[in-house]
């Protein structure tokens, strides 16, 4: 179909928009000290893919604390060796409420914080160690085929944390990081809202000064807004009976749920931005018999605050309702547990001056660096939300995230320790 004049203008308008935000900023030159850690970085893509290969094969799914735990001990004897002060933030069991017979507690592995300090800007720089692949999941290597990495986070964001070390090496190389006070934040249960590891991370937002979060860049686009994110959990308890001999006496506990869900459901409104999904359900003991129990997961996305408490008050009203049968017995009973675990991310000034920084940085390096707005949510929408300026989008470009397609660019390891070790020099500067 031929766009209509009307159309073309609303792109045009759509696409000065996105420029107003991105090329405001000019930086000057790389000066001799940012050669020097260009040109060494360059001469670190074996290394950086060697590494990237290593910790893809070790499974660390939010879940494996071994895994996890293994992962915390390599990236902290790097950063070691880099002249960070390691400390261990505990994990802690999150208890949800469950069937009886299923347990859905989490136990979440510890957390990594290397500190070191100095003059200049604080920097805050930020990874997940966990992957959202648990260890009997089929798909566990690393691969490599040209320019294409594959395998669980490698973009997701191992390639990231690859990227994030790399570029302190660079600056450790080049007798550059001595000075500079900066602060390395690995959490081990960022694929699983951040919840233990959320306190630490708003503490660390408030003594830095500047927020750097490596996951992906998809395809080289930085990310400059988020929506928020709720996950709700919900058991209904009914009453079992024999489906054949004392059908009325049972309560159902999957009708109920099957009617909460359609309620649930119907808060979807993409005019507002407020989506909710059912992604999970489970329930019930036998084809003949009542269901005595049925439980599910729910995930919430919001573009405002008020958006996702309206939405919990929501969540609340289905939860305390009993729709399945005419008559409330006190026989159906439903506990909950929710969490608006992710604010969403609004651009501020400072916000927007680390992205256009960082964007003309790449402009120097020879990097075309794009905006993007996204559904999803990351570390930097916690840090930002309590006052940090945060980028978020500093790992490798790659894409299928979350899926078995996971793939990841290998030439844009090297890149993006560049644009980091070059951003780091200049934001410790300020
Ligand atoms: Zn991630």
């Amino acid at each position: 179909m031929k766009p209509s004049k009307y159309s073309l203008l609303l792109i045009s308008v759509f696409f000065c928009t996105l420029s107003a935000h991105a090329q405001d900023t000019v930086e000057p030159s790389l000066d001799s000290e940012e050669l020097e850690l260009t040109s060494w970085l360059d001469s670190q893509e074996d290394n950086m893919l060697d590494m990237l290969e290593r910790i893809t094969n070790i499974n660390s799914g939010s879940l494996n604390k071994a895994g996890v735990d293994e992962l915390a001990s390599i990236f902290s004897t790097e950063l070691r060796q880099l002249g960070f002060a390691i400390s261990t933030m505990p994990g802690e069991v999150i208890e949800m409420p469950s069937c009886p017979g299923s347990d859905y507690n989490i136990d979440v592995a510890d957390h990594v914080l290397a500190s070191k300090s100095g003059s200049g800007s604080r920097l805050l720089m930020m990874g997940h160690l966990d992957t959202v692949f648990p260890p009997d999941s089929p798909f566990q290597e690393f691969s490599r085929e040209g320019d294409t990495m594959y395998g669980p986070g490698v973009s997701d964001m191992k390639g990231g944390l690859v990227v994030m070390l790399y570029a302190l090496k660079a600056l450790n190389e080049a007798g550059q990081l001595r000075d500079k006070s900066i602060s390395v934040l690995l959490n081990s249960d960022e694929e699983i809202g951040s919840l233990s590891s959320r306190k630490y991370l708003e503490e660390q937002a408030a003594a830095h000064d500047w927020g750097l979060v490596y996951e992906s860049s998809g395809n080289n686009r930085l990310t400059r807004e988020r929506k928020g994110l709720g996950q709700a959990r919900f058991v209904v308890h009914g009453k079992a009976s024999h489906a054949g001999g004392a059908h009325e006496q049972g309560r159902s506990a999957i009708k109920e749920l099957a009617y909460k869900i359609v309620q649930i459901e119907n808060i979807t409104d993409y005019e507002t931005g407020v989506t909710v999904n059912v992604g999970v359900i489970s329930g019930g003991e036998a084809r003949n018999t009542i269901a005595p129990c049925a439980e599910a997961l729910i995930d919430l996305r919001y573009p405002e605050a008020e958006q996702g408490t309206d939405a919990v008050a929501q969540f609340e009203e289905i939860f305390g309702t009993v729709y399945s049968y005419p008559v409330d017995s006190g026989e159906l009973t439903t506990e909950s547990w929710t969490n608006l675990h992710r604010p969403a991310k609004i651009a501020t000034p400072e916000s927007d001056y680390l992205l256009n920084k960082t964007i003309a940085i790449g402009r120097l390096l020879g990097q075309e660096l794009g905006v993007g707005d996204s559904g999803g949510g990351t570390d930097g929408s916690l840090t930002q939300s309590v006052g940090l300026p945060t980028l978020d989008s500093l790992g490798s470009a790659g894409t299928g995230a979350h899926s078995n397609r996971e793939q990841g660019r290998v030439s844009s390891l090297v890149e993006r320790a560049k644009l980091s070790a070059v951003l780091i020099r200049r934001l410790a500067a300020e």
